[in-house]
């Protein structure tokens, strides 16, 4: 589904990203986890190209996105992101906020976007939040609003960059469920995030980031249980 070759980004002078190189199959859930400044917002925001890779190819789908003819927009459609601070239209309803690509991205008409974005609420278990302005909402809830909106893009791949670090403890697993459910139905996603409970339960693969190098890479079992890196072994012993 995506594959990634020796990848680079700096900002300015400063190197962030340092030959990366990663595929994630289809169906696959990869979490990415690593101490903070690592790189790995930034190694997610140049998979949809929100970033520049500095060098490096990305392919999506058999297509090189990092070519100069790739049509951005076309390829963010199918590359749904999710943000730790979820990014709602605060002017639009709940319902609008999921509509709106379908209907202005996607030709949806209205009643077929309304009910994509009714089956969605549905299984985020917000039926009833629909008419609500993301204000009245709790930060769970804004969450999954969130993910239903990215979701009635109907991508091919979800990107979640520390969905739940924005979030009061008791909200952090009903964003952790539907992420889950959603890994269950075989959506393919690369996930950023701390909770390494979740990573463990739900990861193909995880990835372990320090100093914007991709250090080691394993099963949940390995990489937590048997890490082999110095770094990683050093990062588990603090966080685990
Ligand atoms: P992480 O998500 O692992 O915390 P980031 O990808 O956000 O790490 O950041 C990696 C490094 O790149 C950090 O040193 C950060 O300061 C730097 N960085 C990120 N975005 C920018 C930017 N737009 N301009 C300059 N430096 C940036
Ligand atoms: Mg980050």
């Amino acid at each position: 589904m995506i594959k990634v070759q020796n990848l680079y980004k700096s900002f300015g002078d400063k190197e962030v990203l340092t030959n990366i190189n990663q595929e994630v199959n289809e169906g696959e859930v990869l979490v990415i986890i690593g101490p903070s400044g690592s790189g790995k917002s930034t190694l997610l925001r140049c998979l949809n190209l929100l970033e520049v890779p500095t060098s490096g190819k990305i392919y999506f789908k058999g297509t090189e996105i990092t070519a100069k003819d790739t049509k951005l927009e076309e390829i963010r459609q199918h590359m749904g992101m999710v943000f730790q601070n979820f990014n709602l239209f605060p002017h639009l309803t709940v319902m609008d906020n999921i509509t709106f690509g379908p209907i202005n991205l996607k030709g949806f008409t209205q009643a077929q976007a309304v009910e994509l974005a009714m089956d969605l609420l549905q299984k985020m278990g917000l039926s009833d939040k629909a008419d609500v302005y993301p204000s009245s909402l709790s930060g769970g809830q804004a969450q999954r609003v969130a993910i239903a909106r990215a979701l009635a893009m109907q991508p091919d791949v979800m990107l979640f960059d520390e969905p739940t670090s924005a979030l009061d403890p008791e909200m952090v697993s009903e964003v952790l469920a539907v992420m889950k459910q959603l890994a269950l139905e075989g959506m393919t996603m690369v996930v950023v995030t701390h909770e390494l409970g979740f990573a463990r339960e739900v990861a193909s693969r995880i990835v372990f980031m320090d100093a914007g190098q991709l250090v080691e890479t394993g099963s949940p079992e390995q990489l937590l249980n048997h890490p082999q890196e110095a770094r990683t072994i050093e990062f588990l012993s603090k966080v685990l």
